[in-house]
């Protein structure tokens, strides 16, 4: 009987992503075992919606060994169902299907394990129902998996809203952080969001093994203190695998908005790179100062411009790179800048040579790329747990510069401008992006053969076989 692992991601492309790499890596290394992903899907169709389907069809082109089970749509939610948990809602929903797909690939092959999204922790209900070893996959950094873990120790004292934004929190395996650098669902008792995470922290501490995107090179205070049992000081810590970091190569042969022809026709190390993420968005007086600022950087630039959030756009649908940038800034940068809207492949963007700098979101798909193409950041986090990431890499890697955003969380021309040429031009900049090149230089060692990733791996595929 085949050794069957089936992986279950949550919504949203950059969670699907990251877990199919996880699947890869597995069948690169460990093709004795099959992989099976469940996809779970939204009622509605969403932007995203196409591109996954995209995606799905390439990679069961190019590696036709993995086998995508897609879940019966759920058309119905009860309707007082918060929006901020619907999404969890829906994979609750899903379970009698889970129980369901994993009874049958069970009558056929031997179950060695069911690796789940965090955000997908309902399925737990499930493989405790039926027994089957049960593994969580972390697509974020393992300074996040430390926290998360700590939440219910946290929990027991008080709200840590209550203590106010600047008061400093103690966290076995994390750099020194304030209540503000807490993503906002863990740190307010009485949302319903905040249930959840704890809940998915509990649940995390129950499973069998957690395995992280990350590798020990960059995240070595946060893998000791998860590896010491600091995390969690009530009862034991399942085995932490950090088998990082995953990330899709991306087509480089696809350049739609002519990114790459661009950047080829620019010198070595010039340009500043700026994306978002997939999600990221600002309002339209956000976007038209961070123009004025890249204009008086002076610095060439590749910025990747998304529409503002849909309450702040025009009736007309989309709007165009003319409406949304200042009056005459294509004009005038035009020697020095490409706008491209909405989308560009970013990891062979990071990987080119004229590269030599990146305002990002932190997000940590994000990060392992800039880190794996020794890409220097300005951090700007916008959402989830990109401030803790921006701790991370300003205050313990130090290959980043933080811009200075005013209490909204705006950002002025003026602080852009000057962290942009602080990171292009000055000895500091200098500093980060040594340092970044020694990190990428030594730590991508990792993934090779007798790397601490590749240990992890091996690790796990034994404790798999075993049982
Ligand atoms: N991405 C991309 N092009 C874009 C925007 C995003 O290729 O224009 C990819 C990026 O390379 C990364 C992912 O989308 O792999 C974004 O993940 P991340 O964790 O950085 O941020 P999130 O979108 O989850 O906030």
């Amino acid at each position: 009987m085949k050794e069957a692992i089936v992986l279950y991601p949550y919504l949203g492309r950059g969670h699907l992503v990251s877990m199919v790499e996880l699947g890869k890596l597995i069948l690169t290394h460990h093709p004795s075992f099959s992989i099976t992903i469940l996809i779970l899907k939204r009622t509605t169709i969403t932007p995203a919606s196409d591109s996954i389907a995209k995606y799905i069809a390439s990679v069961s082109a190019v590696v036709p060994s993995i086998t995508f089970h897609h879940l019966p749509i759920i058309s119905y939610l009860p309707a007082n169902i918060p929006p901020q948990i619907q999404s969890f809602e829906l994979c609750r929903l899903s379970n009698p299907n889970v129980h369901h797909v994993l009874q049958t690939i069970s009558g056929t092959s031997k179950l060695k394990a069911f690796v789940l999204d965090p955000f997908s922790f309902a399925a737990a209900e499930v493989t405790a129902a039926l027994n089957i070893p049960t593994y969580y996959y972390s697509p974020s950094a393992a300074t996040t998996l430390a926290l998360t873990l700590h939440m219910p120790t946290l929990h027991q004292n008080s709200s840590l809203k209550d203590l106010g934004r600047d008061a400093i929190i103690t966290i076995p395996g994390l750099p020194r952080i304030s209540v503000a650098d807490i993503p906002d669902p863990m740190k307010n008792h009485w949302s319903k969001s905040y249930e959840n995470f704890l809940i998915i922290a509990n649940n995390m501490k129950k499973s069998d093994g957690i395995i992280v995107n990350t590798f020990e090179f960059i995240e070595t205070t946060a893998i000791s203190a998860l590896n010491d049992g600091l995390c969690v000081p009530e009862g034991p810590t399942p085995p932490v695998f950090c088998v990082g970091p995953l990330f899709s190569a991306q087509d480089e042969e696809r350049d739609e908005n002519g990114c790459l022809s661009w950047l080829n026709s620019q010198p070595s190390q010039s340009v500043v790179y700026l994306n978002f993420g997939s999600l990221g968005r600002f309002p339209l007086v956000q976007i038209k100062e961070m123009a004025l600022g890249l204009e008086k950087s002076g610095q060439s630039f590749l910025w990747v411009v998304r529409d503002p959030p849909p309450s702040h756009s025009t009736e007309s649908g989309e709007l165009s790179l003319e409406e949304l940038l200042p009056e005459g800034f294509l004009e005038r940068t035009k020697e020095k800048g490409l706008v491209v809207k909405n989308w560009a492949p970013q990891v062979p963007i990071l990987r080119h040579d004229s590269v030599g700098g990146f305002v990002s979101h932190c997000g940590w798909n994000s990060v392992l790329e800039a880190v794996s193409a020794g890409v220097p950041m300005v951090t700007w986090p916008l959402y989830a747990e990109q401030k803790l990431n921006r701790v991370l890499l300003v205050q313990e890697m130090k290959v980043a510069l933080a811009l200075n955003e005013s209490k909204d969380g705006s950002v002025s021309g003026d602080e852009l401008e000057k962290r942009v040429r602080e990171l292009m031009e000055s000895d500091r900049g200098k500093e980060v992006r040594e340092r970044i090149r020694s990190i990428t230089k030594n730590g991508m060692k990792a993934l090779e053969e007798g790397g601490t990733s590749r240990v992890a791996l091996n690790r796990l595929a034994q404790l798999w076989s075993q049982n």
